[in-house]
Formats: C-alpha cells, structure tokens, sequence
C-alpha cells in the first residue's frame, strides 16, 4: 500500500476563509483543479477561497460562478457535475473551517495512528514472503521477528528512507547515535544492557551480535538440542520484541523501563508464553528466574 500523505487531509468547510476553492482538498479528496483542469484554467480567479465562491443559506447553497469564458464542451459537462457536488456539500456548524485526518478513523492526526499505519503498510508490501515460526510464542511475536530480519520496522532512519518528515533520526532513547535497526535492536546501550542482563541469567558468556542474530534464526553457536534452540530463540525473541515495545512507550507515552524491570518483564512474558504452549512438560517459576536450565520437569 502506497501511503499518499498529502492526500490524506481534507479541508471541512466552516466560513470558507481560510480555504482556497481550487487547491485545497475540500469537496472531494483531491483538489477541484485536478478534478476539473478545464474548468481551473477559466476561472477568473484561479486563488480564490471558497467563501468568494460559495454561500450557504439557510435552506441552499449558491455557487458564484465567474468565469473568463464559459464552459463549453467537455468542462460544461465538468461544470454540471462541478455544481451537482456543491449543491449537495453539508457545511460544518463550525465559523471556521478545520482540518480533518482521513487515515485516522476519529478524523484527528496522531504520531501514533500515522506509526501504525507505517506499519502496516510495511508489512503489508511483504506479505507473501514466509517467515519463521516458533510455536511457543504467539504469532505476533514471529512476525515482529521476521520483519527485524527484514529491515521492516519503522525505525528513524527507514522512515526517513521511505520520505517521511522527522525532526531527528538519532535514537530516541540514547540520543547518541543515528536510530537504525541494529542500533535499536542491539548496540543501543539500553538494548546491550537488557541484553547482558538476559544472557547472565542464563550462565552464558559475553553478548555477541552475531550470536543474536543467528538465534533469532532458530542456529546457536552453542550446541543445543532441538528443545533448547527453541526454548534460547523465544527468550532472544521475547527480548527483541520487549526493546521495541519499551522503544515505542519512550517515543509514544515518554515512559521508560529499566534495566532490572526490562529482565522481569522478559522473564514474565517468556514464562507465560512457553507455559502456554508447551507439550508434556511442567515448568516451575522461581528455577526459571534462577537457573533455567533445571526448570523443566
Ligand atoms: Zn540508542
């Protein structure tokens, strides 16, 4: 999905001042001089704001036509639909003329809504790739990974690619270098510092990217059992997916999480999502946040 932006405002009528007739998007969701070209070219005034053009009253709505020559042809068609719209245009209660969002099912611009939408499209534009799948952590949470593996989540400097408008595209949480995916996933400080907090607590040695990168592959550079790969990668998934969430709460709420709480939150949700979903084994909380390796029974 292409995401026209501009596009995406439209003009509510309340005193017609503020509004130009033929280059704002108001009675439809283009401009009228791109709806009628002919028409536009034989206005006499091509500037003119709607409130020169159009009076309601109280039960009709008069369209002051000044034209340079009038319409004939093709644009006497246009103008006849031209009039047809205006007659039936409902004006805002409003004295003055506002702005509405499209995108947004309220009608009102939000970052947030704007993100999402991003997205979605994102996503979208990829959709029949596959991706990969681990059982034991819902859904969500696969396809977040898959589109970290595929460069598509909207960090600064991917939004900036795609021509969106920001004041900065250094990391929102560090603001010490510009906000890639990697920066955001790993080498952030805050992100190296959950993640440290995740492989002590699993009695493994020093963090290494590749070796993160290799896990959320479903490899580990440790030789593990099928059981244990699975279990490794939904903790390395949970920690991904629980950075960008504390990510979006700073960009979003100007919320933080800090290191102990991020490793309790990462220790909770995996727990959760595995005890859920496991087969034939039982697992016991307090071995889990002490040593995991001994907490399936
Ligand atoms: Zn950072």
């Amino acid at each position: 999905m292409d995401i026209n932006f501009a596009a995406s405002f439209l003009r509510l009528i309340g005193d017609g001042v503020e509004t130009d007739f033929w280059n704002d998007s108001w009675l439809c969701e283009v401009p009228l001089k791109q709806k009628f070209k002919h028409l536009f070219h034989l206005d006499e005034e091509p500037n003119v704001r709607v409130q020169q053009r159009v009076t309601w009253s109280d039960r009709d709505v008069f369209f002051n036509e000044k034209w340079r020559r009038m319409p004939s042809g093709r644009a006497l068609g246009d103008l006849n639909t031209l009039r047809g719209m205006i007659n039936g245009y409902v004006k805002q209660d409003k004295s003055r003329d506002s702005w509405v969002w499209n995108l947004a099912g309220n009608g009102l611009f939000s970052s947030k809504t704007l993100a999402s939408i991003i997205d979605n499209s994102l996503l979208g534009n990829g959709s029949n790739m596959e991706f990969l799948k681990n059982s034991l952590v819902p859904n969500k949470v696969s396809i977040f990974i898959w589109r970290v593996l595929k460069r598509r989540i909207p960090v600064r400097t991917e939004l900036d690619k795609r021509g969106i408008d920001l004041d900065s595209v250094r990391c929102p949480l560090c603001d010490d270098d510009v906000e890639t995916i990697n920066h955001s996933m790993f080498f952030c400080r805050h992100s190296l510092d959950i993640w440290e907090r995740v492989y002590k607590w699993w009695g493994l040695g020093m963090v290494s990217n590749l070796s993160i990168n290799e896990g959320f592959r479903g490899e580990c550079n440790r030789s593990l059992s099928p059981f244990w790969s699975s279990i490794w990668q939904v903790i390395e998934w949970t920690c991904a997916y629980l950075i960008w969430n504390n990510r979006n709460q700073k960009v979003f709420s100007n919320s933080s999480w800090n290191g102990p709480k991020g490793l309790m939150e990462i220790q909770l949700k995996s727990f959760e999502w595995i005890y859920c979903r496991i087969k034939n084994r039982k697992m016991d909380w307090l071995r889990w946040i002490s040593d995991p390796w001994s907490c399936f029974v």
